[in-house]
C-alpha cells in the first residue's frame, strides 16, 4: 500500500509583505553600512611596513602607551584565580559600582550601578543607541566631521542622517544655536562628542548649558552624548558631562570606556548609562548579541578605576606635549593651517592650501612619504580640505612624520 506523503500547506503569505529573499540577499540595511575608514589604513600601513617600507602610522587613533602594568596584573590574576565564566549580561555588580563611584569622584555624579552596563568596547553603545531609536522617518542628527560610525549606523536603520556642522572658525565646538535651530519634531536622537573626534574640539559648558536648556521645547528628543575622551583634555580644562543634567537623564544615553584612558583599545571594554526606559532593552540586546563582556577584562576594568590614576594622568601630560609639538611643526608647512586642538589626540590641519584634495593627500603621503593619516572626508562631507594626524605617537615619530611631510609638500609646491 503506497503511504500518502503528508505536505504542510503552503503559507499564504499577506500582500504586503516581502517575497523570501535568495541565500545572499541581504535585508537593505546591509547595502548602507559604512565603515571606519582608519582600519583600511592601518591595514595599508601594516602591509606597507611588512613589505619593507619604513611606515610611521599617524592614522590610526589608540594611544601607543601599554596598558598600564597594574591593570595587566588584575586580568591574569582573574584569570589564575578561576574567573573563566559567563558573568551577569549587564557586567559585574562590582564594576558597575566602580564606575558609579568614579562618576562620583571625578563629577559629583550621582548615578544608581543599575543604570550602567558593561559592554565590549565604546562602539557597542552607538550600535546599541542608534540601533534602537533609528527608524525610516526619523531624523538622526550627528557631528559632521564626526567618528564615522555615527553615520553608518544612522543609515543602516533607515533613519534620514542631519549632520550638525563642526566648524574650524569656531574652534571645532558645537554651536548651541546652530544645534537647535535643527531640531523638529521629526528628530529622535542628537548625537554629541567632546572632547571629539576627529577635530580635537571641546564644547564649552556655557554651550552645553544652553543647548540642555534649550532641549526642554523637544521632549521627546533623546541623546547619545559620546564622552570617550573625557579625560583628555588640555590647558586646565574640567570636562562638562551630560549626566551632571537631571532635566535630560530620563532620555540621556551616555557613551564612555576604558580604550582611550587606559590605553586598552584591544581589550575591547565600555560602559554607558541609560535611562530606566531603556535600561531593559540594551539589557536584552547584551543578552542575545554577546552576552557579557569577557570576565578578565572586567576584573581589569575595576583595577582601573580603583587602582592609582598616575599612569593616566602621565599619558595625558605626555599627549599635552606632543600636541603642542605636532601645532608648531604642521603650521611650519607650506599651505597647511592647524588650528590647537582642545581635547582627544587628534590634530585636525587645514590642508586646502596645498592644492591637494584631503583624501589623495592622505593616500600619497602613505604610498609616496610613509606617512599614515585619514583624510578628513572620511569624517563627513565637511571634511573636504582636511586631513587627521593622530599624535598618539612618539615625539619622534611626529618629528620624522612631519619632516616627510615637509618634503612631499615643498617638493610639490
Ligand atoms: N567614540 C569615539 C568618538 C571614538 O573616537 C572611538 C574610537 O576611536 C569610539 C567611540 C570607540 O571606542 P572603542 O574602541 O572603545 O569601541
Amino acid at each position: 500500500m503506497r503511504r500518502a506523503t503528508f505536505r504542510y500547506p503552503a503559507p499564504s503569505r499577506p500582500a504586503n509583505v516581502a517575497p523570501m529573499k535568495t541565500a545572499l540577499q541581504t535585508i537593505a540595511g546591509f547595502d548602507r553600512i559604512g565603515e571606519e575608514n582608519a582600519f583600511a589604513v592601518l591595514a595599508r600601513a601594516q602591509e606597507l611596513a611588512a613589505s619593507g617600507r619604513d611606515i610611521i602610522n599617524l592614522g590610526i587613533g589608540q594611544p601607543d602607551f601599554r596598558t598600564p602594568e597594574n591593570i595587566v596584573e588584575a586580568a591574569i590574576r582573574a584569570l589564575r584565580d578561576g574567573h573563566h565564566g559567563y558573568t551577569p549580561a549587564t557586567g559585574l555588580p562590582q564594576l558597575r559600582e566602580a564606575v558609579a563611584a568614579d562618576l562620583h569622584r571625578r563629577f559629583g555624579v550621582e548615578l544608581s550601578p543599575g543604570n550602567i552596563i558593561i559592554v565590549p568596547g565604546g562602539k557597542v553603545t552607538m550600535f546599541a543607541a542608534i540601533l534602537m531609536l533609528g527608524e525610516p522617518g526619523a531624523d538622526i542628527l550627528y557631528p559632521d566631521p564626526g567618528f564615522p560610525i555615527y553615520r553608518s549606523m544612522i543609515e543602516f536603520t533607515g533613519a534620514r542622517p542631519v549632520p550638525v556642522p563642526i566648524r574650524e572658525e569656531n574652534g571645532f565646538a558645537i554651536s548651541a544655536e546652530e544645534v537647535l535651530s535643527l531640531l523638529t519634531p521629526r528628530t529622535r536622537l542628537l548625537i554629541l562628542n567632546s572632547p571629539a573626534n576627529p577635530c580635537g574640539g571641546v564644547t564649552p559648558k556655557a554651550e552645553i548649558d544652553r543647548l540642555v536648556q534649550g532641549m526642554a521645547e523637544h521632549p521627546k528628543l533623546a541623546i547619545l552624548s559620546d564622552e570617550i575622551y573625557d579625560q583628555m583634555l588640555y590647558d586646565g580644562q574640567t570636562h562638562t558631562t551630560l549626566l551632571a543634567y537631571p532635566e535630560i537623564r530620563d532620555r540621556l544615553i551616555l557613551l564612555n570606556g576604558w580604550s582611550k584612558t587606559y590605553a586598552m583599545t584591544g581589550w575591547r571594554l565600555g560602559w554607558s548609562a541609560w535611562p530606566d526606559a531603556l535600561f531593559d532593552k540594551v539589557r536584552k540586546l547584551a543578552v542575545n548579541a554577546w552576552s557579557c563582556v569577557n570576565a578578565p577584562a572586567q576584573y581589569a576594568a575595576i583595577e582601573a578605576l580603583t587602582g592609582p590614576q598616575d599612569a593616566v594622568a602621565a599619558m595625558v601630560a605626555e599627549f599635552d606635549t606632543r600636541r603642542k609639538l605636532v601645532v608648531e611643526l604642521l603650521n611650519q608647512l607650506p599651505g597647511v593651517s592647524c588650528v590647537t586642538p582642545k581635547g582627544a589626540f587628534y590634530a585636525f590641519p587645514n590642508i586646502s592650501g596645498t592644492g591637494f584634495k584631503a583624501k589623495d593627500l592622505a593616500s600619497k603621503l602613505l604610498e609616496q612619504a610613509g606617512v599614515a593619516t585619514i583624510g578628513g572626508p572620511d569624517f563627513g562631507t565637511l571634511g573636504e580640505g582636511y586631513i587627521r594626524l593622530s599624535y598618539a605617537n612618539s615625539q619622534d615619530n611626529i618629528r620624522r612624520a612631519i619632516d616627510r611631510m615637509h618634503d612631499f609638500l615643498g617638493e610639490r609646491g
